[in-house]
């Protein structure tokens, strides 16, 4: 869902045209929609109202301090996975006791300041880092929260890339270490261990593999108890789907009706950190059609963006819609959809890597040099993703909010490519 609407044969996010917003900002150019985002968010909230959870956006996402602010405004508070983000969380003005930090590698200077700015939960991943959290809590004299991510072992059936609770993965510990691990350090005078955390992966399309994986959750937190453990809060994760193809991923309602009937009664606060659910359909990337070249009967569309700006076709696989932003024929969002003036071609960028393309064998209306083309979906690990590989400026960001847009990251310079570097001159 979201407000990217074709009005008399334009794109238009929300209330203005895409087309205007390239002319005046120019490609490639990320534009979101803030009524997008507010809905997704507000969606999630209303979903699973019952449980009355912390929303923790996983800034990681989509990670523009301006998005953040506007999520920060509605109630959210944020997933951090780093010491970079949780720098944007406190510059976004978020509430630090809502913000939770995950990350097999945190570092000392990481954790301090995680300590000072006063988090709501570290999400320890290891009994190694548990010990240097303690350590480094009792040294500053700040309390610490500690939620131990463990590992349910279920197949979340995404990309293997993408799966995080498999009992080969580097992340969290497996179920039977994690009552050792209470045992060891529900005592700690300095990190206080009293909560469960989870991410299983993401995208995963469905609310099965979250039942099984609260199931078992459940199940530990009802053996902890019993061992005189004080457990006060589940942090479910997130990894909810976003529709990258049409209506493709459960909505908010379809999996909260599956997981609050299994939390209701378990005198849980419950912690959710939704990234691309909420970012994902809140963006798209705009590309300009440079050149159209012919090469046996294959066709490529070479596009002023490339995996510099949106890598997750080349990296996972990533599947990302794409349609003319001035076209007569309405967006076929649809798969193996055919049309008799469709062609299948290649949407490739200009980046000197063969994995360098945004979409591979696809159906598209005829387009010609100085067409703009849009990637739908692209909120979520777009432009978050992107690099200044082949020394290529990252491309600028919008913010469109009813009929009004801004700037919300301007276009690196040459100039920005070297600043690290002449700097040491
Ligand atoms: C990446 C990540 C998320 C968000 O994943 P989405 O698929 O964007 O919802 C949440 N929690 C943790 C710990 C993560 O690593």
């Amino acid at each position: 869902m979201d407000y990217f609407l074709y009005r008399n044969g334009q794109l238009h996010c929300e209330g203005v045209s895409v087309e205007e917003i390239a002319g005046a900002a120019g490609t490639p150019l990320y534009v979101y929609s803030a009524q997008t985002l507010r809905h997704h968010y507000r969606a999630i909230a209303a979903a699973f109202a019952e449980l009355k959870p912390a929303i923790c956006f996983a800034i990681k996402s989509l990670s523009n301090i301006h998005v953040l602010r506007l999520l920060a405004q509605e109630g959210a508070g944020f997933d951090v996975v780093s010491g970079g983000e949780l720098f944007r969380a406190h510059e976004a003005g978020a509430e630090m006791a809502k913000v939770v930090y995950a990350g097999v590698g945190k570092t000392d200077q990481e954790i301090t300041a995680a300590l000072e700015a006063g988090i709501g939960y570290f999400n320890v991943e290891s009994e190694a880092e548990f010990e240097e959290l303690s350590r480094l809590a009792g040294r500053a004299g700040l309390p610490a929260r500690v939620a131990l991510r463990v590992n349910p072992d279920v197949d979340p059936k995404t990309h293997r890339y993408t799966t995080t609770g498999k009992r080969e993965s580097k992340f969290g510990v497996d179920l039977e270490r994690a009552e050792k691990f209470f045992q060891r350090f529900g005592g700690d005078e300095h990190a206080r261990l009293d909560a469960i955390h989870l991410h299983i992966g993401s995208p995963v399309f469905s609310a099965q593999p979250y039942v099984e994986a609260i199931t078992k959750a459940l199940e530990l937190i009802e053996r902890l108890r019993r061992g005189g453990f004080t457990v006060n809060a589940l942090d479910i994760g997130g990894g909810f789907g976003a529709d990258y193809g049409l209506a493709s991923s459960p909505s908010a309602m379809d999996y909260a009706a599956r997981i609050v009937p299994l939390l209701r009664n378990s005198g849980l606060k419950i912690i959710l950190e939704p990234g691309r659910q909420i970012s994902a359909n809140a963006g798209i990337l705009l590309a300009r059609v440079l050149y159209i070249k012919e090469s046996g009967d294959k066709q490529f569309v070479i596009v002023d963006a490339a995996m510099t700006d949106l890598i997750r076709p080349a990296l996972y696989e990533g599947y990302h819609f794409i349609w003319p932003t001035r076209s007569e024929m309405p967006p076929q969002r649809v798969a193996g959809f055919s049309l008799p003036d469709c062609r299948k071609v290649d949407v490739v960028g200009g980046v000197c890597e063969s994995a360098d393309f945004l979409a591979k064998d696809r159906m598209l209306p005829p387009v010609a040099r100085g067409d703009l083309l849009a990637v739908y979906t692209a909120g979520a690990y777009g432009f978050a993703m992107s690099s200044q590989y082949n020394s290529r400026p990252r491309s600028a960001e919008v913010l469109v909010d009813g009929s009004q847009w801004r700037l919300i990251r301007r276009r690196e310079t040459f100039d920005d490519l070297l600043m690290a570097e002449r700097a040491l001159e």
